[in-house]
């Protein structure tokens, strides 16, 4: 349920609310809207008294939240989040680029794709220091040494790092480094891991699960903001479907949708979505033209010799190109990129 709150409402107004609620078993969570203040209620709100509710000092009117998701839902607070990496802001307005390669191998390799995705316009640097593959014999990731080599390359070139946190034993160290966690696809539904990064203030970026549901994917969302944090962002990275030509297949027709239910801002990964470099162009055009918050994609100076997803990596040239289209597509739609 969702207390709506008058706009006079005063601070130890919506303290003695908020104490109100939690005497009845409940968990309140303030959202505050540019034109409303609003009081989420979570739990089996069934049991609420909405009468008694109502005439409370401070409270307008009360609302039913429709959704299984609550705090993530576009009922609770209709202007879209915006989540600040530090230089750059995510839900915006803005078109939000993101790149660099699906996982640090070298130092010279880290750093020349920061400096060519920066001198490109790109806002923000991904790299992968803990890999989750598919295969234990493949490449894990340079791990510490990786966080490492981010961290010199956001030094030099001043984008913050998105990076992706693979387990909890790990989420102390990757989250010293990183200005993003990355929630990778097979962890959409690792509660334990949403629980803690819920815990933290740090940005997290929540993939799409291999096979998840819009609903899923919203209530994994909700895992990390009913903890306190609300700094998430959604990216839509591909999902299985009966195709097998193409990696994954990336399901650009549930943007408009996610923008009706949630707040939470929206990026889209064509790198996985596609699998494939010269799918990696349109598709970030597409869902530019979709309307998103950002796009993340690969890139890799030399992709034939990547260690991982060489063959959906840009080379420079390629990504100068797509950020050239990204400019044409967003001025087309009005989006500052
Ligand atoms: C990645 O971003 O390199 C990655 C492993 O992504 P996903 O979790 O979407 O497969
Ligand atoms: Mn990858």
């Amino acid at each position: 349920m969702l207390i709506i709150l008058n706009p006079a409402a005063t601070t130890e107004q919506i303290e003695s609310l908020n104490h109100t609620v939690r005497n009845m078993g409940f968990l309140p969570h303030v959202i505050a809207g540019t034109d409303r203040t609003a009081i989420a209620v979570v739990g089996d709100t069934k049991k609420l008294d909405e009468s008694y509710i109502t005439r409370l000092d401070g409270v307008d009117s009360t609302q039913p939240t429709s959704q299984p998701y609550k705090l993530v839902s576009r009922d609770v607070k209709p202007q879209t989040t915006v989540v600040d990496l530090g230089t750059a802001r995510v839900g915006d307005g803005s078109l939000c680029v993101i790149a660099g390669p699906c996982s640090v191998e070298t130092r010279k390799q880290v750093l020349a794709t920061a400096r060519h995705v920066k001198k490109c316009g790109a806002h923000a640097l991904r790299g992968g220091a803990f890999k989750p593959r598919t295969s234990p014999y493949e490449f894990q990731g340079l791990r510490e040494q990786a966080l490492e080599l981010l961290a010199e390359a956001r030094a030099e070139t001043g984008l913050p790092i998105v990076t992706e946190v693979k387990d909890t034993e790990t989420l102390p160290l990757v989250a010293r480094y990183a200005d993003v966690l990355q929630i990778g696809a097979r962890n959409m539904q690792n509660y334990s891991l949403l629980e803690r990064v819920g815990d933290l203030r740090l940005p997290v970026m929540l993939k799409r699960g291999l096979s998840s549901t819009l609903k899923e994917w919203l209530m994994a969302a909700e895992y990390i903001v009913a903890r306190g944090n609300n700094n998430v962002i959604l990216c839509e990275r591909g999902i299985r479907t009966f195709e097998t030509e193409t990696r994954n297949t990336l399901d650009l027709g549930i943007i408009p949708l996610l923008r009706e239910r949630t707040h939470l801002p929206v990026i889209v990964d064509p790198s996985h979505g596609t699998g494939y470099a010269s799918g990696v162009t349109p598709l970030a055009r597409a869902a530019a033209a979709v309307g998103v918050d950002g796009v993340m994609v690969e890139v890799h100076p030399e992709p034939a010799k990547a260690l991982s997803d060489g063959p959906q990596a840009l080379t420079f040239s390629m990504f100068e190109t797509m950020m050239r289209d990204m400019r044409r597509i967003s001025g087309l739609m009005g989006q500052a990129i």
